[in-house]
């Protein structure tokens, strides 16, 4: 049965995204309960699984209140910090089964934090949290460039078709910094054209296909010579390091970002 995903917008500018299957729903990185508990209301479904990617307060904090709508054998699935009661931890590997027939495997993706997972099916739509972006990647809050650029490496193997869906609508921010590298790339200008377009209607920009983002995401281009012309440009080093290169534009985009939201 294919699987049918919807986007619930929370916080600021988080999605919970929710995987439908008959009359059930998983809900991924619920950081608020209540817009969760009234789609489900909505359309009528029975909660039957949580997973959360890391333990980050937007992802966990609506968990504990939607607990109690938990279908009977409901299944929560968590990061080893999140601290969330009746949640087990997810291993690396491992296909959790949710009543009512979503499965997912678990992918341990450490970097933006070090207990971060991802969550994937076996039919293409992968759940990256906070570490993989549309044109971006997670802040590094407590892994290094190197786990960073392993789990981003680990991702970025999957089939290119796999439909990646981020925790955050970041697209529009960090298409700006790509493009402060790369000004002149047409396909990132053209995906601006694309995600203003779907903003001004206050659509979602997400999912992304994966082999879009090898091509465009900067953080997923270390080994691009354009990506490395651009680095070695403005200083950053010249060794071939994908690490170091990592490093420079994570470095960057975190000091870009500061003067952006300083305007
Ligand atoms: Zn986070």
């Amino acid at each position: 049965m294919d699987t049918d995903i919807a986007a619930v917008p929370v916080l600021r500018d988080n999605y919970v995204w929710m995987i439908r299957r008959g009359e059930t729903a998983i809900a991924i990185d619920p950081g608020e309960a209540e817009p969760v508990r009234r789609w489900l209301e909505a359309h009528v479904l029975r909660l039957a699984g949580i997973a959360v990617t890391h333990h980050h307060a937007d992802h966990t904090g609506g968990v504990r209140a939607l607990a109690p709508l938990l279908s009977p054998e409901g299944v929560i699935v968590t990061s080893a910090e999140a601290g969330i009661p009746h949640g087990r931890i997810g291993r690396a590997g491992e296909i959790v089964r949710f009543p009512g027939g979503v499965e997912l495997e678990v992918l341990a993706v450490p970097g933006h934090t070090r207990d971060h997972l991802a969550y994937a099916t076996a039919d293409g739509h992968l759940f990256a949290g906070d570490t993989l972006f549309s044109i971006g990647c997670g802040r590094l809050f407590e892994g290094t460039a190197a786990e960073m650029v392993a789990s981003l490496a680990r991702l970025q193997k999957r089939d290119p078709a796999t439909l990646v869906y981020p925790a955050h609508e970041y697209t529009a921010a960090n298409l700006a910094f790509a493009l402060d590298l790369e000004p002149e790339n047409d396909a990132l200008l053209r995906y601006r054209e694309e995600v203003q377009a779907l903003r001004q209607r206050g659509r979602p920009t997400l999912p992304v296909r994966l082999g879009r983002e090898r091509a465009l995401n900067p953080f997923l281009r270390l080994e691009d010579p354009a990506i490395r012309r651009v680095v070695r440009a403005r200083g950053g080093p010249p060794a071939h390091d994908p690490v170091a290169i990592f490093a420079n534009l994570r470095c960057w985009k975190d000091c870009f970002v500061v003067r952006v939201e300083n305007r």
